[in-house]
């Protein structure tokens, strides 16, 4: 997007994706800056006890940054717990003990020959820590994958699911243009009433006392949270949802059920069921599945316009749709 707008770096060069994760992750944007981080010798990265920190001005919340942080953490398939992401095991870091809300973890029975999703706090601490079920890996893995695809994928139930989500972001996006064309105004008036006021500093037609200071201060404070929130908003009209006709929701649903039932591909399978699913709370007589719409729904729009299907990890459109199976 930098590079369609033309924007460059600071060298004028354009914009790679290493560019911008330094840029996402650099404190020095949250007033930390660090010098004195390698060896002059070696090259080698010193331990962090030795950098030299230097306050720079705030570009960025603290808010913002962090969250940008545990975006790029949970995104990243060599950041984001590497058991969990690499694991075959089809349910792991999602399948969570409904007693203690601890993850379940995998255990082999004592023959060795099958193994079980346990909590992992009764599995480490014992039934005095827990008395959270247990249940053969197979049994729950076909359970979860068969409810998601008779439920969720199922042609209807895609159109029942869909069809208001889709209706409703249009709807949203229609607000957020709204919103964003009012906020520009008001971003313009206040760079305009800025900019006349340092003119009339600099020609001493005003003088820059302690009352004005604030006021500027506070105009300027307005002005990067109106920067922020477009930038919010765009952000999120980022992702066009598309229409679906009935022939694309048919290939989608088929595409996605041949990902899913493909046992040979287990981290693919994997990849695309935490594309969809949330969270799955596991008890002796109930299994409930939280799943995100919005992520459905995207998959979808991406499958439309790619052509082809790409697992999305996308959390913050969020919307709790449970099933139980
Ligand atoms: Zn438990």
């Amino acid at each position: 997007m930098l590079n369609l707008e033309g924007i460059t770096t600071r060298k004028g060069r354009k914009f790679l994706i290493q560019y911008v994760h330094r840029i996402l992750t650099n404190e020095a944007y949250v007033t930390r800056h660090y010098f004195n981080l390698r060896d002059s010798r070696t090259k080698k990265l010193k331990p962090k006890e030795c950098w030299i920190a230097l306050k720079t001005p705030r570009i960025v919340s603290d808010i913002e940054f962090n969250a940008v942080r545990d975006r790029l953490n949970h995104n990243h398939p060599l950041r984001t717990a590497p058991r969990i992401v690499n694991s075959n095991i089809l349910l792991t870091g999602l399948v969570h003990c409904s007693y203690c809300n601890s993850r379940m973890k995998i255990q082999t029975g004592k023959s060795g020959a099958y193994k079980y999703y346990k909590c992992a706090k009764r599995a480490d601490g014992g039934n005095a820590v827990c008395t959270g079920c247990s249940m053969r890996m197979e049994k729950l893995d076909d359970l979860v994958m068969n409810s998601v695809l008779d439920r969720t994928l199922a042609p209807n139930r895609l159109d029942e699911l869909l069809t208001p989500l889709v209706e409703r972001a249009n709807d949203r996006q229609k607000l957020h243009r709204d919103k964003i064309r009012s906020l520009k105004s008001d971003k313009r008036e206040i760079k305009n009433q800025l900019d006349v006021l340092w003119q009339q500093i600099g020609a001493k037609d005003l003088q820059l006392d302690a009352s004005l200071k604030s006021y500027i201060e506070k105009m300027q404070r307005k002005y990067e949270n109106i920067l922020r929130a477009i930038s919010r908003l765009e952000f999120q009209n980022s992702t066009p949802l598309t229409k679906f006709s009935s022939s694309q929701k048919h290939s989608f649903s088929s595409e996605l059920r041949t990902r899913l039932s493909c046992k040979e591909q287990p981290k693919f399978r994997k990849s695309y069921l935490k594309s969809l699913l949330s969270r799955i709370e596991v008890s002796e007589d109930s299994i409930k599945i939280t799943g995100s719409n919005m992520a459905l729904a995207n998959l979808a729009s991406n499958f439309v316009q790619a052509k082809k299907l790409v697992p999305t990890f996308e959390q913050e459109w969020r919307t709790r749709g449970d099933s139980n199976a």
